[in-house]
């Protein structure tokens, strides 16, 4: 069976620093997977380099669809059918969510009596008919923003959706709210990569897989039991497990339950 998406040996640096390290993922149709990691492990940095964000260094391969992505350039990984979700939505006053959805519908050749069906039928789905003719995110809350931006997914419907840092910032019903979101969008022809911090998302979801990422590598993957592993004893349990010297230049690897001490903001 061909991936929704695939890296292999993926190695990217920028500015002389390399982040990514020979990383490997699959991601099946129709899966959702988890991506957790501290803070500076490249969690963004895998979703820039799948993107096509200039000023990287890359090696490896990564296939869409069984199609290589690394030769081709934004608009056409776009087209494609790769999405990335930004981490922090931005307000855009004036451009209505409808509008900016058919533009973004038709920009990714979908047919416009087929996008304004989508609409349609997403909004409702989704409960988002009142925000449809609002400005794109004015207004809106943390959570609202994000329930948003993964209704507009379900109407864009790419083979393989990156949500980065999904959770950040948000309050514990806000989180549920989106984790019910993430699992309403679930579809056979789109694979979901869902980047957390916390691992308490995944109480309101089913992920099919848990992917944990330190220092530019997968360093293990699991279902669930992962999960709550990393919120009993944070990275620094798992890594003694695994036999991983923490660097000590890192200074000290935070806990995924460090949500409220923690700063919603990379670095
Ligand atoms: P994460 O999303 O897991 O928090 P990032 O991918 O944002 O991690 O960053 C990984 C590492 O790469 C960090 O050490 C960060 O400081 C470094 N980094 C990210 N972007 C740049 C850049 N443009 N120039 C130099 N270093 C960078
Ligand atoms: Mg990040």
């Amino acid at each position: 069976m061909t991936a929704a998406l695939r890296v292999d040996d993926l190695s990217a640096g920028i500015d002389g620093k390399q982040i990514l390290r020979k990383l490997d993922l699959e991601i099946p149709f129709g899966e959702i997977h988890a991506v957790m990691g501290p803070n500076g492990s490249g969690k963004s940095t895998l979703c820039h380099v799948l993107t096509g964000k200039s000023g990287y260094e890359v090696r490896g391969s990564a296939q869409l669809g069984g199609q290589d992505l690394l030769s081709l350039d934004v608009d056409e990984r776009s087209r494609l059918g790769l999405l990335l979700s930004f981490q922090y939505p931005t307000e855009v006053p004036g451009v209505r969510l409808r509008e900016f959805l058919l533009e973004a519908a038709d920009e990714r050749g979908i047919d416009p009596e087929d996008a304004a069906e989508r609409i349609e039928r997403e909004a409702e789905r989704f409960g988002m008919e009142r925000f449809l003719d609002r400005s794109l995110n004015d207004d809106l809350s943390g959570g609202e923003k994000k329930k948003s931006e993964i209704f507009q997914i379900a109407v864009l419907q790419p083979k393989m959706a990156l949500l980065d840092e999904v959770d950040s910032g948000l309050d514990i019903d806000a989180v549920r709210t989106v984790a019910e979101a993430v699992e309403e969008m679930r579809s056979p022809d789109m694979g979901v990569v869902m980047i957390t911090h916390y691992s308490r998302i995944l109480n309101y979801m089913e992920a099919d897989k848990i992917h944990v990422m330190i220092d530019g590598q997968m360093v293990d993957s699991g279902g669930s039991e992962l999960a709550d592993e990393l919120e009993e004893g944070g990275y620094a349990a798992l890594l003694e497990r695994l036999g991983i010297e923490p660097k000590p230049e890192e200074g000290p690897i935070r806990k995924p339950s460090d949500f409220f001490t923690d700063t919603p903001f990379d670095v």
